[in-house]
């Protein structure tokens, strides 16, 4: 079995989840298999260094969950993108278009450097809204974008295509 295989084969479609009509991706029981657990922390960590990315930042919640022991198995700095409002000190923020309505993103400018190479982490792409706009937030603080490294896209949107301008040529992998 391969590792994207046993990735994969751990992740549970939920019908209905969030709301009526959506086939949600939960990751849970990946989360709860350590050898699972383990190569996608390995995976991500190895891309991460391939990359050449000094810092990784995680999109709250799930991309926190896989982005702090990708941070750590790599030997790098953890740096959070969080919903608006969550985050204590001097922020930077970026509103993006949602299906219904507009989201805003946040982070903490100085956990960042002009020196600094950022891989961005996720479990999903979906849209692809809320990665574009922390390569906005990581281009406004001044770093540069390393790549962004997501468990799965969900194929049918266009999440890809939205992303590819703001990525300007750096990697998007999906596992
Ligand atoms: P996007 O901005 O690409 O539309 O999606 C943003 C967020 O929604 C991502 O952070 C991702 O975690 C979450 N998301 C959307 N659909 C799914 C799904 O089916 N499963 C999981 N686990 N997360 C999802």
């Amino acid at each position: 079995e391969s590792t994207r295989e046993l990735l994969l084969s751990r992740i549970r479609d939920v019908r209905d989840y969030p709301k009526p009509g959506v086939l949600f991706k939960d990751i849970t029981p990946l989360l709860a298999d350590p050898a699972a657990f383990a190569a996608l922390t390995d995976t991500l960590a190895e891309l991460c260094v391939r990359h050449g990315a000094t810092k990784v930042v995680g999109l709250e919640a799930r991309g926190f969950i896989l982005a702090a022991p990708v941070a750590v198995r790599a030997g790098l700095g953890f740096v959070p993108v969080r919903k608006a409002g969550k985050l204590p000190g001097a922020t930077l923020s970026q509103a993006y278009a949602l299906e219904y309505g507009t989201a805003e993103i946040e982070i903490h400018a100085e956990d960042l450097s002009a020196d600094d190479r950022i891989m961005v982490i996720d479990d999903v792409l979906a849209t692809g809204g809320t990665a574009e706009a922390s390569l906005e937030l990581i281009r406004r603080a001044g770093a540069e974008v390393a790549g962004v490294a997501v468990l799965m896209e969900l194929g049918f949107l266009p999440g890809r295509a939205r992303l590819e301008k703001g990525l300007r040529g750096a990697p998007l992998e999906v596992l």
